[in-house]
């Protein structure tokens, strides 16, 4: 099948199927419309192996390779509902403006967070990950999103300041780099922690920052340098 017919779905491939994934996103507790809409758009199989393809509308990580994992819808969701949370100012659907991601892996996020932000830069420590991230987006032609090859640990500072950092992988500590390429009015989420991770919000303020920590979670370690 190829990749046009797949996207358009049929069985477990189709609208209908994400339609359910979206309603259980609701279940769980996700309210903010826009961001289940921005779920209910990305064609989630398309990221997985055609292996896995029957799995990718569960609510589950799964491997895609280089013992990294696709993230766990609910918590793409969770995160990014908590970074647009109070921040509807004008442009209601692209109000996270310009984000950075850390950590492509297969590309899925950072196409959900290109449907509500302005500019989307996401940058792979993982040479391989980082090719097949532009391999499975490029049939799907998102003009607001751009693919870093590096160490996001230290942010991405060609680009900053950013309105919103979203990392899908957890440092022992939040990495200091990633603060300060923070614009004012501009918000953080990190999971954060070894063995017990939490996801970590921090919002930067005129005169310096704020830290709240959220729900308990677990991702893949955050590692310094390339391969
Ligand atoms: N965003 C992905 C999740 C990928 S898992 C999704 O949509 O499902 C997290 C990714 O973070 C892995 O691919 C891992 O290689 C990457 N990663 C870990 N440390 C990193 C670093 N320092 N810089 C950039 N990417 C990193």
């Amino acid at each position: 099948m190829n990749s046009a017919r797949k996207s358009q779905g049929i069985g477990f491939t189709s609208q209908r199927t994400r339609d359910r994934m979206v309603e259980r996103l609701r279940e769980k507790g996700i309210r903010d419309e826009t961001v289940l809409a921005a779920m209910g758009a990305v064609p989630r199989h398309l990221f997985v192996d055609e292996a896995l393809a029957s799995r990718a509308y569960e609510d589950t990580a799964l491997p895609i390779g280089f013992e990294q994992t696709i993230s766990q819808p609910f918590v793409v969701a969770l995160m990014i509902a908590a970074l647009r949370q109070g921040r509807a100012d004008g442009d209601e659907k692209r109000s996270l403006g310009k984000v950075l991601e850390i950590g492509t892996g297969c590309g899925y996020q950072a196409a959900v967070l290109a449907q509500v932000a302005k500019e989307v830069y996401s940058i792979e420590r993982i040479q391989g990950l980082h090719e097949r991230a532009r391999a499975n987006l490029r049939p799907m032609r998102i003009g607001n999103l751009r693919l870093a090859y590096g160490d996001g640990s230290e942010g991405l500072p060609e680009a900053a300041p950013f309105d919103s950092i979203i990392s899908a992988a957890a440092a022992a500590e939040l990495p200091p780099a990633l603060k300060t390429q923070l614009a004012v009015g501009g918000r953080l989420i990190a999971p954060v922690g070894v063995q017990d991770q939490v996801l970590l919000l921090v919002e930067r303020t005129a005169t310096g920052f704020s830290e709240r920590r959220l729900d308990a979670v677990r991702f893949v370690p955050l590692r310094a340098g390339k391969q």
